[in-house]
C-alpha cells in the first residue's frame, strides 16, 4: 500500500500534508517509510515533549493496559485522582476537570467562565475579551475565540459574544472590558500567532484590569504548558495567576488528553450535570499524564529547558548575522520563532530534504518546539542544516 496515495484518497482533505508518511519514533528521531531518519524538531507541535516512545512511558502505559482502560465518569479512578492532586499541588489551581483535547478544554473554560456568572448573579455578563492572532482550537466555540480569519472562515455564524484586542495592548483591552464582559481569555505567548512573547508587566496588568472589573482571567495554556517555556507553567515566569487555565499538548506526551484547571471560586460554577465528558480523564491517558509529569520533574529534565533554548537562540542568533533573511529570534525555553523576511515554506521543506523537522506559522516564522530532552548535537546539527539551507538560497 502507498500511504499516501490511499489517505489522500480516503481521509477528509483538511491537512496539506508533508510529503512524508512516518513510521517509527525514538527518542528525538522519527523514521519514514523509505527508513529515512528525521531530527524531530517539531515534537508533533508541542507535545511528544519527552520524545518518542520514552522506555518509561510505554512501560506506564502497557502496565495500565493491562489493568484499566476506561470506566465511565460515572466512577472514581485512582490515575484521575492522583493526577489532579499532582496539578492542583503544583500549580494555582484547586480543580481539574479533564477532556480530551486543547480545544475541549477551552470549551470547559468558556463554558465555566459564562456559569460562573450566571450562578453568581450576574447573568448580563457572558462575553469573552480574546487577543488578534490567537488561537484555541477547531471546535465552534474555540473558532469563536480565535483572533484569525482563516481559521473562523466559512462557518458563519459564529458563536456570539467574543471581542478581539491586539495583544499587548493594555490600553485596547481596558476599553473592549465593558459590563457585560466575563472573562479574557489569552495565551501567555502566543503559540500559532507566531511566538509572541508578552511585554514586561503586560500579563500583570491584564490581572490588574481583571480584578478592578471583576472578570475572570483564563491562560490558555494549551502549547506553553507542561514544561514547554520552562517552567511547569509559563504564567509562572510572569508571576500572575489566572482564574482558569487550560493544558492538553504535552500533558499526555501525544496521548489525548486536555484539562482545565480553575479555583474554587471559579470552578464551584461546574455542579453535576454542568459539563461532562466520556473519554475525559480515562485511567489510561491519566496514568500516562501522571508519569510524564513526575519524568519532566523528577529526572531534571524541566531544570534544563531554558539553557537549552537559550543556547539555541543563541545559535540562531548568530545565523542571523550571517543570514540577514533572519530578522529576529524570539522565544522562551524551547518554544522558539525565528522571523524572516520571506516565506518560510521552502525553508522548512529544504531542512526536512536533509533530515531535520520543523514548521513556519503566520508564513514568514519559522517554529522550533523540539523534545524538551534535545541534545546539543542535535541542536548543532538543525543549526549546520539552517546554515547551509540558507547558503544555498542565497547564492540561487
Ligand atoms: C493546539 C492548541 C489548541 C487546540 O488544541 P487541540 O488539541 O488541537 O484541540 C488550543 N490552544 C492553543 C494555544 C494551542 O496551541
Amino acid at each position: 500500500m502507498n500511504i499516501k496515495q490511499t489517505a489522500d484518497r480516503h481521509i477528509a482533505n483538511t491537512y496539506a500534508r508533508y510529503p512524508l508518511a512516518l513510521v517509527k519514533g525514538q527518542g528525538c528521531t522519527v523514521w519514514d517509510d523509505q527508513g529515512r531518519a528525521y531530527v524531530d524538531f517539531l515534537a508533533g507541535i508541542a507535545v511528544c515533549n519527552l520524545g518518542h516512545s520514552h522506555p518509561r512511558l510505554v512501560e506506564t502505559l502497557t502496565e495500565q493496559a493491562r489493568t484499566l482502560w476506561h470506566v465511565s465518569n460515572l466512577f472514581y479512578t485512582q490515575p484521575q485522582a492522583e493526577l489532579a492532586v499532582w496539578l492542583t499541588e503544583h500549580s494555582f489551581a484547586d480543580r481539574v476537570f479533564f477532556a480530551n483535547s486543547g480545544a475541549e478544554a477551552n470549551e470547559a473554560a468558556i463554558k465555566l467562565a459564562r456559569r460562573y456568572f450566571k450562578e453568581n448573579g450576574s447573568p448580563e455578563r457572558y462575553r469573552i475579551v480574546s487577543m488578534q492572532q490567537s488561537f484555541h482550537g477547531r471546535t465552534m466555540a474555540t473558532l469563536s475565540a480565535t483572533g484569525q480569519e482563516k481559521v473562523r472562515k466559512g462557518y458563519d455564524p459564529i458563536l456570539e459574544g467574543f471581542d478581539f484586542v491586539p495583544f499587548n495592548d493594555i490600553e485596547d483591552l481596558s476599553c473592549a472590558i465593558g459590563p457585560a464582559t466575563c472573562a479574557v481569555m489569552l495565551e501567555p505567548i502566543q503559540g500559532e500567532g507566531g511566538v509572541v512573547i508578552p511585554e514586561r508587566d503586560y500579563l500583570a496588568q491584564v490581572r490588574q484590569l481583571c480584578d478592578e472589573k471583576g472578570c475572570l482571567l483564563i491562560f490558555d495554556e494549551v502549547q506553553t504548558g507542561v514544561g514547554r517555556t520552562g517552567k511547569l507553567f509559563a504564567y509562572e515566569h510572569f508571576g500572575v495567576r489566572p482564574d482558569i487555565l487550560t493544558l492538553a499538548k504535552a500533558l499526555g506526551n501525544g496521548l489525548p488528553i486536555g484539562a482545565m484547571l480553575a479555583t474554587e471560586r471559579a470552578a464551584a460554577a461546574f455542579v453535576p450535570g454542568a459539563h461532562a465528558s466520556t473519554f475525559g480523564g480515562t485511567p489510561l491517558v491519566t496514568a500516562v499524564a501522571l508519569e510524564v509529569l513526575k519524568l519532566l520533574t523528577e529526572e531534571g529534565i524541566l531544570d534544563q529547558v531554558e539553557e537549552k533554548g537559550a543556547y539555541l537562540r543563541a545559535r540562531l542568533a548568530d545565523l542571523k548575522k550571517k543570514h540577514p533573511v533572519i530578522q529576529s529570534v524570539r522565544g522562551k525555553g524551547l518554544l522558539i520563532g525565528a522571523q524572516l523576511d520571506v516565506p518560510g515554506a521552502s525553508i522548512v521543506n529544504a531542512c526536512m530534504e536533509r533530515g531535520y523537522l520543523i514548521n513556519c506559522v503566520q508564513e514568514k516564522i519559522l517554529r522550533f518546539a523540539p523534545p524538551l530532552i534535545v541534545s546539543r548535537d542535535e541542536i548543532d546539527g538543525l543549526i549546520e542544516c539552517i546554515d547551509e539551507v540558507l547558503s544555498v538560497k542565497c547564492k540561487v
